[in-house]
């Protein structure tokens, strides 16, 4: 077989520092950011219902071919999924109305698996960011910032994940995140173009007021939710692509993120 020659020229925003380049993707490996939608897929244990998939069709037709089609229903927030700003906030951008540089943009991962396994409740700090800074460069104005934490090995187990599997209790949820001090730093001075987590919310799990999410939504910076894979991705030198439903008038909805690593 011959060797495929993919060169695709993606046009990012100027932002991103990429504009006009053209990405060769045979010089990438492409890394899938997102869990598979099914019967263990995690929700927030207040959600009121799950993902289901209905068959309307499977099976022969009349004509003597195989014909399958679904329907599908899902809360937005469950899985690997998009935290438009709307869903933080009232003016916020909805899931449709999110700039395209936003969810396609230049990575950097930050990783805290040790912490986050010393303690499960950890939250990151501006100190570690600036730490992280000083130890990697800069965080450039227009990064999606991923936090890793080495969660997504505990994926689907509702109990080590989420820290608690009781239907309909969010109080005893324990998992570690973004703290507010980090986030403000990272939306209101760095200017990060998406907050993104292996865990199942950019605030940890024992908040109960969700002040990540609101200064993030605050300054229409968008959520990527209960990522995976994120332990095989560089500190820096990718491209997530994290591109939801176009769900108009959406707070969120379902996301499949890949990232582009270079070999
Ligand atoms: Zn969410």
């Amino acid at each position: 077989m011959k060797t495929r020659l993919l060169v695709v020229a993606l046009t990012l925003a100027s932002a991103t520092g990429l504009a006009g380049q053209t990405i060769d993707l045979s010089r990438y490996r492409i890394v899938d950011l997102s869990h598979g939608y099914g019967p263990s897929t995690l929700y927030w244990p207040t959600s009121t219902s799950r993902f289901a998939l209905t068959p309307d069709a499977s099976g022969p037709t009349p004509g003597g071919w195989f014909y399958a089609a679904n329907s599908l229903s899902t809360p937005e927030h469950g899985g690997t999924h998009l935290d438009a700003p709307r869903h933080f906030s009232e003016k916020g951008r909805t899931t449709d109305q999110i700039p395209l540089d936003q969810l396609v943009a230049p990575a950097v991962v930050i990783d805290v698996t040790k912490e986050a396994a010393g303690d499960r409740n950890y939250r990151l700090t501006r100190e570690a960011v600036l730490a992280f800074e000083k130890a990697n460069g800069a965080i450039a104005r227009g990064s999606a910032v991923l936090l890793r934490t080495g969660w997504s090995r505990h994926w689907p187990n509702a109990k080590a994940y989420l820290g608690d599997d009781t239907p309909g209790d969010a109080s005893k949820l324990s998992f570690p995140s973004y703290g507010l001090d980090a986030a403000r730093l990272l939306v209101e001075e760095r200017g990060a173009a998406a907050l993104g987590i292996d865990t199942a919310s950019i605030d940890y799990g024992r908040s109960t007021d969700f002040q990540v999410h609101r200064v993030a939504a605050a300054r229409n910076v968008p959520g990527f939710e209960n990522l995976t894979n994120l332990d095989q991705l560089p500190i820096r030198g990718t491209v997530v692509i994290a591109l939801p439903m176009k769900i108009e008038g959406g707070s969120g909805g379902p996301l499949r993120a890949i990232a582009l690593v270079p070999r």
